[in-house]
């Protein structure tokens, strides 16, 4: 296996996380974040490779870059890589290490985006680096976006983007971006390779119940809160029938097929089978498809009356809905039915649903990547539970992929670090990562 990436840029990979984590670019929604320190700190970098990055702000301080690499063949279609520069909160009492130190200690990178995701920034800027100083050119015109407020609303991000400046995505037609090509360990000794072939759509829900206000000791048997109560109640209850979409099955197939299993015989080729059954038998990787077999609808919030003793005339509540590809008319039908006459429900919050192509060249190369570097490991296809920036760019045609490879030690719990306390990444991490990242894009 030949290296193709340089010391210079092993390290500045590892400088770059720990550097961009010292940059506090928290988001705490409603529009409170400021993202321009990192979105100057990763143009600075892009233009001494001489690129020019474009800083692009709906809203003072929260800043996008886009750079553009122009390929060496002008038909091919272009591709692009996407990372966002915002972080969610985090409370440094509750850390081993400042959440914000970026601080580097046995090995391992500490801080706020060390995962999520200011890894794979980092290794496009390291990757791109060490093309302009050995003068590579890919193939396809590559187009970097760094995005803000990914981990709110992206109205400051990759929303504004698509809707303001399409022209900079043109002739995109693929995208890689958050989530996918970490080891996820099954806990039978193998290493995995999830890559992100979906997303779930988001759909998040406000539900209102109205009823007759008055004195708590009287007789009301139109109360808005029994009313609301019961309609989440049911909602929180309900199983949602199993709907495997194309990559979902495939995810199984291909997971059964590792513990010498053949899924046809649990009848998920047709319909939804006995999906209990052969979830069973997949142990700890049960838990990357277990969320994305069916819809879901959380109930989260409630908010409801001022004082005990006053029934009050409205009742509101909060639900996490989310869709499969495909089941959107299905799920709204069953809200429909789940709230009853009695309670009105509307989406506060709503965001399509993904689904790519496992029979691509570009799923293929990263495939090929990645077992290129960890010949150990067993790629898999897999859907995401939520979501990330590649809806939004999905409006222009872009097929999205989750691909920000990380070679993981055993008990490193990769999906329990996204927010959580202690997010870190080991340096060897890191390390891969630039390394299948450019194998990858040099073949794309
Ligand atoms: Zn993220």
């Amino acid at each position: 296996m030949t290296e193709d990436v340089d010391q210079q840029a092993l390290d500045e990979v590892v400088r770059f996380t720990s550097d961009l984590i010292r940059i506090d670019t928290t988001n705490h929604g409603g529009g409170d974040c400021r993202e321009r320190p990192a979105a100057e700190y990763t143009a600075e970098r892009l233009a001494g490779t001489g690129l020019e990055p474009a800083l692009l702000e709906r809203t003072p301080g929260r800043t996008n870059v886009v750079a553009r690499i122009e390929g060496t063949d002008p038909s091919a279609e272009a591709l692009l890589l996407h990372g966002h520069l915002d972080v969610v909160p985090a409370r440094a009492e509750d850390w081993r290490v400042h959440p914000f130190s970026g601080e580097i200690r046995d090995g391992v990178v500490w801080g706020r985006g060390a995962i999520d995701m200011k890894n794979m920034d980092a290794m496009i800027l390291a990757v791109v680096r060490n093309w302009a100083r050995s003068g590579f050119r890919p193939r396809r015109d590559i187009v970097i976006a760094f995005t803000a407020d990914e981990e709110a609303s992206a109205e400051d991000g990759s929303d504004f983007l698509a809707r303001r400046h399409p022209g900079l995505f043109e002739g995109c037609t693929e995208a890689i971006g958050e989530s996918g090509a970490f080891t996820f360990h099954d806990g039978g000794g193998r290493q995995l390779y999830p890559i992100a072939a979906g997303e779930r759509g988001t759909a998040w829900l406000k539900l209102t119940a109205h009823g007759r206000a008055g004195h708590g000791s009287k007789v009301n048997h139109d109360n808005a809160v029994t009313r609301l109560a019961a309609a989440i109640t049911r909602i929180g209850e309900y199983e949602w029938p199993v709907r495997l979409t194309p990559t979902v099955r495939a995810a199984l197939t291909e997971l059964a097929a590792l513990h010498g299993i053949d899924a046809r015989t649990y009848g998920i080729d047709e319909g939804p089978g006995d999906i209990d059954g052969l979830l069973a038998k997949l142990g700890p990787a049960a838990a990357l498809v277990e969320a994305t077999v069916r819809g879901s609808a959380n109930p989260t919030m409630l908010n409801a009356g001022y004082k005990i003793n006053v029934i009050p005339g409205e009742a509101v509540a909060y639900v996490d809905g989310r869709c499969l590809p495909g089941g959107e008319e299905e799920f709204e039908a069953t809200l429909d039915r789940l709230t009853g006459p009695d309670v009105q429900w509307e989406f506060e919050h709503r965001q399509v649903a993904l689904q790519a192509p496992l029979e691509s060249a570009t799923y293929a190369g990263m495939r090929a990547a990645v077992e290129a570097f960890a010949p150990e490991g067993y790629v898999v296809p897999y859907c995401m539970s939520g979501g990330t920036d590649a809806k939004q760019f999905s409006r222009l045609g872009i097929t999205g992929y989750g691909f920000t490879p990380l070679r993981l030690p055993e008990g490193f719990d990769y999906q329990a670090l996204f927010h959580g306390v202690d997010e870190r990444v080991p340096v060897d991490a890191l390390h891969f990562g630039v390394r299948v990242l450019d194998r990858f894009l040099r073949t794309a």
